[in-house]
């Protein structure tokens, strides 16, 4: 049984997503994508470092034959709060020409990384991009974003857990904890 309250960096978090939910949306998730992109062995791209738990279950649940690959953008330092401020740290090894090409998110707050993402990848001309987030803070977004598939829409809160973390703390935790208000 998960841990009701955890503290991580002197900062209290209370339990929110439980791994049984997370793994349920999951299951839905892959069934949807496999089918969505049958015959087009579509590249997954996972953003590192926070997607990499999710990218890890997700991809076990997809179907159909597919090909993976990983970018990795500068993040939010050891703050609670999104600099703004977006780098690619790690570019992509494939050849994304003519290729149909799903993003792979943790979470998505103003929508800025993603924004960043998808002008990387259509410079080089994929058929088409596509981006799923485990979560999405609809409240937080500050430029028009499109996610394809949402494991869950949140309030604009900060969470961490499941490959998410606090100044590089929690990302172990296996289920998703939320701030706790004071
Ligand atoms: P955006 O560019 O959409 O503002 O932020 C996307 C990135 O910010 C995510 O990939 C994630 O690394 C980080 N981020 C946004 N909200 C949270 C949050 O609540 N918790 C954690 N741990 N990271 C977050």
């Amino acid at each position: 049984m998960a841990k009701k309250k955890i503290i991580v960096n002197n900062e209290l978090f209370e339990s929110y997503i439980d791994e049984k939910k997370i793994q349920a949306r999951i299951r839905q998730l892959g069934k949807k994508i496999s089918k969505d992109f049958e015959g087009k062995t579509p590249i997954f791209i996972g953003i590192l470092n926070g997607a990499y738990i999710f990218f890890a279950d997700l991809i076990r649940r997809i179907t159909i034959e597919c090909e993976v690959d990983f970018m990795k953008l500068s993040s939010y330092g050891d703050s609670k709060i999104t600099s703004g401020n977006v780098h690619l740290l790690k570019d992509l090894n494939s050849q994304v020409k003519n290729r149909h090409i799903i993003v792979v998110e943790d979470i998505v707050d103003t929508g800025l990384s993603i924004d960043f993402i998808k002008r990387i990848l259509n410079a080089h001309q994929p058929a088409s991009v596509s981006v799923v987030s485990l979560l999405v803070k609809p409240k937080s977004l500050k430029i028009p974003t499109e996610v394809d598939y949402i494991g869950f829409n949140i309030p604009s809160e900060f969470v961490l857990g499941y490959g998410l973390d606090y100044a590089q703390k929690g990302r172990n935790i296996p289920s998703i904890y939320k701030i706790a208000k004071q």
